[in-house]
């Protein structure tokens, strides 16, 4: 989360969500929940309690712990002031809420699971927290406990493969199990444009019922997941009908929650009104794993499937396979596989034989022209067909740009060639391109990090 995006209100519901995560569910509620946050300067924080003993026990006791998750999530050294708020009626928030309670698990019928698009494999119960994810977890955890009430939306952003999906599936999965007569639905940012499409099709065939029941589907929730939705960048269409279902929804306290592969003022060819409201509620997101975390996954995965899997060869992998935990997990298949196809001994000689490439010390992965215009098209949102198109505008003359200098640069295919491939285009075109973008790059222009992003995006995938 960057500073930019945070003001008191969201700051300090970052911290509540830590915190609740931290403490005990009483002492959480007598203590936390009460307080609100007010003046955010960029080295102070006013924490308005509602009397004295609160405040008192606040400063006494909980002033560390509060200290440290404001410097983390506000990025900064923060002087934290336990105020007492005005005498007005009411100030003293009633315990209306219910905080983290320990539910007896039954069984949630196989229909309403079906029904939601939910995958049931994905559950808080074998997602593991660790520093990377941590904030991420905690949201999410109290979202599931409380949907539509105080985190709403919520936006989380990641890489691919870091755990975004099962997160956000968790949290339906939980609301299912502890409410089934809620509804929940989970769907991706490309199903939701999908189903769209073919609602406005049919309406043409078949009148209005189609869109409404469209419409019905998407905005008779009480918990709305859309997983990838930067899918619908570039889609007038989607958008427009992402916005009313998402104002509809919000109005109504329904819960929303969002997934994206990057942060909301990232986005490219996305309306200002919709990012907006991304940023409207709470955000968080989720960073490579570290190694303590790479290996506890590795561990409660062997455990789980009763994995003959000795430790150092978990450590092994854990050490090599640091981009994503999706590679981490394919990591483990192949060793594992390996060891059973060939009925070999599971140490690490196998392992470094198993993963070859992996845990070779370069990944000398080969990187083609196409890798590198899907990256770009993927990035900036546009369609290859329009990057080898005739049209000039801003929006495709800048992507243009860099996937010709991205393709000379990393793969030193010549321009004629370059030009070819990106719609006939000829070699001073290409090279007048490559000449543009390293000039934007000594500067420290926005398309620096636009190459970078790009560049990691394809060692990446
Ligand atoms: P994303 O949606 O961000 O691309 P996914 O949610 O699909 O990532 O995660 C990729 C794989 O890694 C999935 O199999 C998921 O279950 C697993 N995974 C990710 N994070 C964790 C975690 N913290 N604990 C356990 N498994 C995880
Ligand atoms: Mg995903």
């Amino acid at each position: 989360m960057t500073q930019s995006l945070l003001n008191e209100k969201s700051l300090w519901r970052a911290v509540q969500a830590e915190l609740e995560l931290a403490l005990s569910a009483l002492n959480y509620g007598m203590w936390v929940a009460v307080v609100s946050a007010e003046n955010l300067t960029e080295s102070s924080l006013d924490i308005i309690c509602p009397n004295p003993s609160v405040k008192n026990k606040l400063e006494t006791v909980y002033l560390p712990l509060i200290q440290e998750s404001v410097n983390k999530i506000g990025k900064g050294t923060y002087t934290i002031n336990f105020k007492l708020a005005d005498k007005k009626p009411g100030v003293n928030r009633k315990f209306d809420e219910p905080l983290f309670q320990k539910l007896e698990v039954a069984p949630v019928e196989k229909s309403v699971i079906t029904k939601s698009g939910l995958n049931p494999q994905y559950t808080f119960d074998n997602y593991i927290m660790g520093n990377t994810n941590r904030l991420a977890y905690a949201i999410a955890n109290a979202v599931a406990e409380n949907p539509g009430k105080r985190h709403n939306p919520f936006f989380l952003y990641s890489g691919v493969g870091l755990g975004k999906t099962h997160l956000v599936q968790a949290i339906g999965n939980q609301v299912l199990q502890k409410s089934p007569e809620k509804r929940v639905l989970y769907c991706t940012g490309e199903n939701f444009t999908n189903e769209l499409i073919e609602s406005i099709q049919n309406k043409k065939t078949r009148g209005i019922a189609s869109a409404d029941a469209f419409r019905k589907k998407y905005r008779n929730t009480d918990l709305l997941i859309i997983d990838d939705i930067q899918f619908i960048a570039g889609k007038d269409a989607t958008q427009q009908e992402f916005f009313h279902t998402f104002n509809d929804l919000y109005m109504s306290q329904k819960q929303i929650v969002l997934t994206s592969d990057r942060p909301p003022e990232e986005f490219k060819n996305i309306e200002e009104r919709i990012t907006s409201r991304f940023r409207s509620g709470i955000l968080a997101d989720i960073q490579q794993p570290d190694y303590e975390l790479r290996v506890a996954i590795l561990r409660s995965k062997r455990d789980k499937d009763q994995d003959d899997f000795p430790n150092e060869v978990i450590d092994f992998i854990a050490e090599n396979v640091a981009t994503n935990i999706r590679e981490l997990e394919g990591a483990y298949a192949t060793v594992l596989t390996n060891s059973k196809a060939g009925g070999k001994q599971l140490d690490i000689d196998l392992a470094k034989q198993a993963l070859g490439s992996i845990v070779a010390p370069e990944r000398n992965k080969p990187i083609n022209i196409n890798n590198i215009l899907k990256a770009v098209c993927n990035y900036y949102t546009v369609k290859a067909v329009d990057i080898k198109g005739k049209r000039r505008t801003k929006e495709l003359v800048i992507p243009r740009q860099v996937a010709m200098y991205l393709m000379y640069e990393l793969t030193k295919t010549p321009y004629m060639s370059i030009g070819e491939v990106l719609g006939g285009r000829d070699h001073t075109t290409v090279m007048h391109g490559v000449r543009k973008v390293e000039e934007e790059l000594a500067n420290a222009t926005s398309t620096k990090k636009d190459v970078m992003s790009i560049k990691q995006f394809i060692y990446q995938n």
